[in-house]
């Protein structure tokens, strides 16, 4: 094992990967030494080095009303420069409309943002795959960056051995030594739930039977969602492909890869010139926000934006540990699940795999999930039926306010991926510019 050179704990540490002074891992590796805050977004240093975007203006107001007062400056002021946002501003922008971005954040690009440190682009918010069946969305992320051939095959750990993920012949292997799709099918057949599942744990045991359940699912989720699967929606497990042949890609989607130059160089060319405001909390001034468009696009939580006032969405945050080690390859994969309980980390991601990366260090990452405490970043909607059935009253209340369009993972309350995202922007901009066809994806480069 390499040398750990540095440690660091949050998206701040992680822009800086300062030297050792906090080692937070047992000698053994597994565990956690001490608890560790995320910090709050204002304390993030500024983002470098992306001359296009404005800084902060901080407590004094933008002074962008038109000339004339002949109304709003903008025809859009978007809330959340993550993928919903940044597709919508660029579509939007396309189809001759104008858009304002602010984001209270330092960067660009949400949750995908990319940091390049030691030449290697560390996925800042957690591993980000691209993934998709919809030529019009690959075509679209396309005319911003070129993408690798990665397609990803996790590792996961479990009571000291190596398995094989999605669930496949590889891990029936590895689980049960059985070689043929037969043989696995009747192992799955003797163990599993019949009837018709109600929660996660349900669908796991219908889908795979008891021992898969035990040695890769139920320890794992417990840690990821802070509660039993027998409290969680069963659509959750069915993110995962089940397959009855030799094959470890974790995605069924016709396309995949990896932006060649990180997440963030793309971001960079899709908000090319369109207006961005870095540092810029839509709720210290919302009115005077709102004043500046037509309409808004709100792209952040939608408990936030009422005000709580039918009770807080539960999410699910994270806190993310990097080690920079002196090593070419450390973990031999980029991403390793651990499904056991005594290990308070749910995955390792080894940043350089996402790319063929030559660099003699590496730098990897654990992710600890926590409960998202006000100080901490939503990541995961918790779709429970109790907050499902608030997220419906906040839903309501946000279809009656004409100028306001809410969009994305945290202002729909759901657990979508990148592709998901990318395709509710362009289905959302055309409903509102009221057209037929698909919009065109175009070829910038
Ligand atoms: P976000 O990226 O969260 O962007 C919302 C933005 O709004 C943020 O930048 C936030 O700062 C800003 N904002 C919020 N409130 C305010 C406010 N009041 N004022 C100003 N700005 C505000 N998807 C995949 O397809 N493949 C993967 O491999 C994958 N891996 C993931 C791993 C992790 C750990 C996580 C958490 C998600 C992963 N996803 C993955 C999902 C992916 O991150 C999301 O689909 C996508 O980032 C959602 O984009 P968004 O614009 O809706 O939200
Ligand atoms: N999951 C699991 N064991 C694993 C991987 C995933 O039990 O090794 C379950 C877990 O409940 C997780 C869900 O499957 O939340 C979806 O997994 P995915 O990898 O899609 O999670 P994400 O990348 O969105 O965090």
């Amino acid at each position: 094992m390499g040398r750990r050179l540095a440690v660091a704990s949050g998206p701040l540490a992680c822009l800086g990967l300062r030297p050792v002074d906090r080692v937070s891992l047992r000698p053994n590796g597994i565990g956690r030494a001490r608890p560790i805050a995320c910090p709050a977004t204002r304390r993030w240093p500024a983002f470098p080095g992306n001359h296009n975007l404005a800084e902060n203006p901080g407590a004094t107001p933008l002074t962008l009303q038109r000339d004339g007062g002949d109304g709003p400056a903008y025809d859009y002021l978007i809330v959340g420069c993550g993928l919903y946002g940044a597709t919508f501003a660029r579509l939007a922008t396309d189809a001759g409309r104008r858009c304002l971005l602010i984001d209270k954040r330092p960067h660009i690009g949400g949750n995908c943002h990319t940091t390049a440190r030691h030449g290697i682009n560390v996925h800042t918010y957690g591993a980000h795959i691209f993934h998709t069946s919809n030529r019009v969305v690959w075509d679209f992320m396309h005319r911003f960056a070129d993408f690798n051939n990665y397609i990803n095959s996790p590792k996961a750990f479990s009571h000291g051995k190596l398995y094989s993920l999605p669930f496949n012949m590889n891990t029936f292997h590895e689980l049960w030594q059985v070689h043929t799709p037969e043989q696995a099918l009747q192992k799955i057949e003797a163990q599993r739930f019949r009837g018709e599942p109600s929660n996660l744990e349900e669908q796991a045991l219908s889908l795979v039977g008891t021992d898969i359940y035990t040695t890769l699912i139920r320890d794992y989720t417990t840690k990821q969602w802070g509660r039993h699967p027998s409290e969680l929606p069963a659509f959750i497990i069915k993110r995962l492909p089940l397959r009855f042949t030799f094959n470890n890609n974790y995605f069924n989607d016709r396309y995949q890869g990896i932006p060649i130059g990180g997440y963030t160089a793309l971001f960079k060319r899709m908000l090319e010139g369109i207006e961005v405001r870095l540092h810029t909390d839509y709720f210290e001034n919302r009115p005077y926000f709102d004043s500046l468009a037509t309409k808004t696009v709100y792209t952040g939580c939608i408990d936030e934006f009422f005000d709580h006032c039918h009770g807080r969405l539960e999410y699910r945050s994270l806190d993310f540990e990097h080690d920079l080690i002196e090593s070419a390859n450390h973990q031999g994969n980029a991403v390793v699940n651990y499904c056991d309980h005594s290990v308070a980390y749910t995955r390792t991601i080894e940043h350089k795999h996402f790319e063929s990366n030559p660099s003699e260090v590496t730098i990897v990452t654990r992710e600890y999930p926590q409960d998202c405490t006000p100080d901490r970043i939503p990541y995961y909607p918790v779709n429970s039926l109790a907050n499902q059935h608030t997220y419906n009253l906040y839903r309501e209340q946000a279809q009656a306010l004409p100028n306001h369009i809410f969009g994305g993972r945290l202002s729909e309350y759901k657990y979508m991926d990148m592709h998901v995202v990318v395709e509710a922007a362009m289905n959302r901009l055309r409903s509102e510019l009221k057209q037929a066809e698909p919009l065109a994806a175009g070829n910038e480069r």
